[in-house]
């Protein structure tokens, strides 16, 4: 038996959790169009024949200038440490010159393998060969071209990194697919709405906590969230004219939190104010960092 940690790493927006999400066939972690989407580390559980690969999505690399990026980054830092495999996602334009020396430090001796995503967007495959020969040059085991979007390459990654997992016995059921609980993947999936809907600071200024899960055996489970902004301005923004935004986010998020838990929801939204939540050390423990 084969089992091992399989750390995601990268900038922002490379597309780690589009790739977790196909490597899963599951729609564990949630994506968007824009940098920083994913704030916790997120294990997804691979079984399949008798390898068990346990993926760990990470938020972008970035220089963090507020506490929360701080936490983000530890997140990177702590999946590195447990890893035996690093996954190193990168796009086409990547330029290693931007690349932060001291995450290159953290990956230290463990074996990497040098995924180039989005291959889907290169009209002529030829155009990736410099950037693989000047990656050859970072003691990476495999360069893969991947399109985590379209599964291009997927498969082959697959076995890539099941060659490379260590031996020992599976730390998890075979069936399971994370080690979190459902309410955190509703939270994320609120989170990820507001992500697709709003622009510029707030869906950063957004954290949402799950604040009542009633399953019902008979009709609709009753999910009670509140959505915290940092700013009474914000919150305008959020409700929207008479309503209509929070109800948009409802609608949307609700769909897809049916689908996760497989039977009717009753979500109930609200929004509430907490100044500079991203530096307040046990507002954010409260989010579950
Ligand atoms: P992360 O920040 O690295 O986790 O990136 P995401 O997985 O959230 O993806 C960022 C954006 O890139 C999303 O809009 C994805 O749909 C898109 N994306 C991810 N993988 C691919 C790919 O292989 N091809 C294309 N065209 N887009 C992709
Ligand atoms: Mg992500």
């Amino acid at each position: 038996m084969k089992t091992g940690f399989v750390a995601i790493i990268g900038e922002p927006n490379v597309g780690k959790s589009t790739l977790l999400n196909r490597l899963l066939k599951t729609k564990l972690s949630i994506t968007s169009n824009k940098p920083q989407t994913t704030r916790y580390r997120i294990l997804g559980i691979l079984t399949k024949g008798d390898c068990q690969c346990l993926f760990l999505d990470t938020p972008g690399i970035i220089e963090p200038a507020y506490l929360l990026q701080e936490y983000m980054v530890k997140e990177i830092k702590e999946a590195l440490e447990g890893a035996d495999v690093v996954l190193w996602v990168i796009d086409p334009w990547f330029k290693v010159e931007n690349f932060p020396p001291k995450f290159l430090k953290m990956i230290g001796d463990k074996p990497v393998i040098l995924v180039i995503n989005k291959i889907d967007l290169v009209s002529n495959k030829n155009d990736i060969l410099p950037l693989i020969e000047r990656m050859k040059e970072y003691a990476v085991k495999e360069i893969v071209p991947i399109s985590a979007l379209s599964g291009e390459g997927v498969e082959e990654l697959e076995n890539i990194i099941f060659r490379e997992l260590p031996e020992g016995p599976f730390l998890y059921p075979p069936e399971e697919l994370s080690d979190r609980p459902v309410r955190f993947f509703v939270a994320e999936l609120i989170r990820e709405k507001i992500f697709e809907l709003y622009r510029k600071e707030i869906p950063y200024s957004t954290g949402v906590i799950i604040e009542e899960f009633k399953e019902r055996e008979k009709g609709k489970d009753y999910i009670r969230a509140t959505i915290y902004v940092e700013k009474d301005s914000q919150k305008a923004i959020l409700i929207g004219k008479d309503g209509a935004g929070l109800k948009k986010i409802g609608e949307m998020a609700r769909k897809e939190i049916e689908e996760l838990v497989g039977k009717g929801v009753y979500l109930d939204l609200w929004v509430k104010v907490r100044e500079g939540w991203r530096k307040d050390k046990r507002f954010l423990r409260e989010l579950g960092y």
